[in-house]
């Protein structure tokens, strides 16, 4: 039997309708931006694998430190031991994160990283015996899959069958351009008539919407609403963080900052899954008390896992090179050339560029549906071509990894350009 044959025998994939889903294809192979199949075919990956690989497939430095704290400390338990690696980590963030952020959790994936916030922004409230029970999200959101994270995620076919079992969330519209207004509006309003903890949101960029972009300003107002109604603010940086956007964390371009912050993906540079949500001392230090029932009763088997941690030095000590931040900014000023090419294309109907981040909406007579036809039609052409991407509706992005050279993405954006003329 084939991989793909025992595979089909086994194996419940992610996002799959299983009847209906072509079969997967086996991957064997990864180095640099690259990917091989298990019959030799070369593909680029032009997705960093879900926006979690900014430095490269099986990068022999990331692995070297792996090995090293895995044949030192693989693992050990969190609750009531620590060890350096987390320290360090600490360490290394602090340097980085917005200043008000000044404590760590960690977990294991960008869903937990938000179940973490969402239950501490309710908590919060609990231990100051204040009733506060709603959480605010933005239309189209996307904040993961367990329970709080998907009550707090808007893409609707995600979580229909669960609708009336979740928490308190209410929406409002995401602040593009031209419909900011309506938005603060919204913002207001669910405050004056809910009684909100807190207000949970992907800043300056929904990923799993299609990349969908608004400006810092819009959220430094949200922010402000947010923080003069008590109302606690989690920035879900879970897509954003560790360069995507240009700067280190999306919140760089803001100028208010956010209550917690949630980071994964990246977190790692791709290899271990681990996730982190960071707090204020104040938040802190409202669980912090004489009574045990006060407490975070919150935590993973995996919690803070040595490993994990050594993964996320190796990535940190990378992102920071010079040769790293030289690599975003190249790929950055290539987008915006690529951008102003195809913008005026008559099938294109916008198209936008944020850090390594590009996205172009092609035009198309009916709304279509996030696993419709021509994303369909898109994601067997890019694949036949030997590149990865994973068109959102009409929506096609690339997020590659930092280290994508320019002879790779000039072929992404040339196969993306026939894909235009096809569809
Ligand atoms: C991917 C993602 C998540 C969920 O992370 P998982 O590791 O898939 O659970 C949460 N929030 C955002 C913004 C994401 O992009």
């Amino acid at each position: 039997m084939t991989l793909t044959e025992k595979d089909s025998q086994y194996l419940w994939h992610p996002y799959t309708q299983h009847k209906t889903t072509q079969t997967p294809i086996a991957i064997s192979r990864g180095e640099g931006a690259l990917l091989w199949d298990e019959n030799g075919k070369e593909y680029i990956d032009a997705i960093a694998s879900w926006w979690v690989n900014p430095f490269g497939h099986s990068n022999k430095f990331i692995a070297n430190a792996i090995y090293k704290q895995l044949t030192t400390l693989e693992h050990v338990l969190f609750g009531g031991f620590t060890h350096e690696p987390a320290i360090k980590v600490a360490e290394r963030l602090m340097e980085i994160l917005p200043e008000n952020q000044q404590k760590i959790f960690f977990s294991d994936n960008g869903s937990t990283a938000v179940e973490v916030a969402i239950k501490v922004a309710l908590q919060y409230f609990f231990n100051k015996n204040e009733k506060r029970t709603t959480i605010i999200a933005f239309e189209n959101a996307f904040h993961g899959d367990t329970f709080a994270a998907m009550a707090a995620s808007g893409i609707s076919f995600y979580t229909q069958a669960f609708q009336g079992m979740f928490i308190d969330v209410v929406r409002i519209p995401v602040p593009v351009k031209g419909q900011e207004q309506e938005s603060f509006d919204a913002l207001k309003n669910v405050i004056k008539n809910h009684n909100c903890a807190g207000f949970i949101f992907e800043p300056l960029i929904q990923g799993a919407a299609g990349m969908v972009m608004y400006e810092p300003e819009a959220l430094v107002k949200l922010i402000q609403i947010c923080r003069e109604n008590k109302v606690l603010t989690i920035a879900d940086e879970v897509m954003t963080g560790f360069g995507k956007t240009g700067k280190t964390f999306a919140m760089d371009y803001v100028t208010e900052n956010p209550d917690m912050i949630c980071l994964s993906k990246a977190l790692t540079g791709g290899t271990i899954p681990m996730a982190i949500t960071t707090f204020t001392q104040e938040i802190f230090d409202a669980f912090y008390d004489d009574d045990i029932n006060k407490a975070l009763f919150h935590g993973h088997t995996f919690t803070a896992n040595p490993t994990g941690c050594a993964a996320v030095l190796a990535s940190m000590d990378l992102l920071q090179t010079d040769e790293m931040q030289a690599n975003i900014k190249r790929i950055n000023a290539s987008h915006l050339i690529f951008q102003k090419k195809i913008e005026n294309h008559p099938k294109v109907s916008t198209a936008r560029t944020l850090g390594v981040i590009f996205a172009v909406e092609i035009k198309s007579d009916s709304q279509e549906s996030y696993y419709g036809s021509m994303r369909n039609k898109l994601y067997n052409f890019f694949i036949e071509k030997g590149v990865i991407l994973r068109p959102v509706g009409n929506i096609v992005y690339i997020l590659p990894p930092y280290i994508m050279t320019d002879e790779q993405l000039q072929k992404v954006y040339s196969i993306i350009e026939e894909a235009i003329d096809m569809v």
